[in-house]
């Protein structure tokens, strides 16, 4: 068992991993933790596959998962957390929208006695109007229609324990929806906030049918 595996889903992300792999060391060598990468290449149609494979022949730390088509981020988070081997994960999306430097916060909250510590996003800047309203509603009326506390205005930024990674990999829910599934869970939660940024390069994965599968 390793203390931290980095979970990274993959689509069309060439330009952004070099930058992200950069900032992610940079943020987790100091915290001086065994640590492994996980990538999840979620059928790229560009070059992120040779780059994932290039980078894992220098870096024993890094591994990878390549599908053999888009089966949608959900499930590629779903693979990583399934073959992670990390006391803790942290669930982070490659186009560096979730800052890594919030990651070192992260592990230290949980260190402080929490199974799930989330990153609640305050702002998100760079999507558009369309993105955010949608969002807005999207987890306004999960909120409503559920009993569940799912925390608002949340992706999957977040680190969880791996008592927890343990209990999801026995749900057996074939359309995931690890928002839900996790605070559905249970265990000591607790969250930190940061200001989201633009994606840095490449266009969003989630077109408005993958938005609409997820419902
Ligand atoms: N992603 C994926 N499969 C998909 C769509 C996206 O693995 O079908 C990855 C993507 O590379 C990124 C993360 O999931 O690391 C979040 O996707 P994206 O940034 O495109 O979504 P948005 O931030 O626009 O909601
Ligand atoms: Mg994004």
């Amino acid at each position: 068992m390793i203390d931290l595996s980095v979970i990274i889903p993959i689509y069309n992300e060439e330009k952004n991993i070099p930058v992200l792999m950069q900032r992610l060391q940079q943020v987790i060598n100091p915290m001086n933790l065994s640590v492994e990468y996980l990538f999840i290449n979620d059928g790229s149609g560009d070059n992120s596959i040779a780059l994932i494979k290039q980078l894992s022949l220098t870096h024993e730390a890094i591994k990878y998962i390549d599908f053999s088509r888009n089966f949608g981020h959900q499930i590629a988070v779903t693979a990583g957390l399934d073959k992670c081997r990390g006391n803790a994960a942290v669930i982070i999306d490659a186009d560096l929208q979730d800052p890594p430097e919030l990651i070192a916060e992260l592990y230290a909250k949980m260190k402080t006695g929490y199974e799930v510590v989330y990153a609640k996003r305050l702002t998100r800047s760079g999507e558009s109007f369309f993105k955010k309203i949608t969002a807005r509603i999207f987890y306004r009326l999960i909120a409503r229609i559920t009993t569940i506390d799912i925390p608002l205005d949340t992706g999957d930024f977040r680190i969880i324990h791996r008592k927890v990674i343990d209990v999801l990999k026995q749900m057996p829910e074939q359309q995931k929806y690890l928002r839900g599934q996790i605070p559905w869970i249970g265990f000591r939660t607790s969250y930190v906030e940061y200001n989201r940024d633009p994606r840095l390069e490449g266009e969003t994965g989630y077109s408005l049918k993958k938005m609409l599968m997820i419902l």
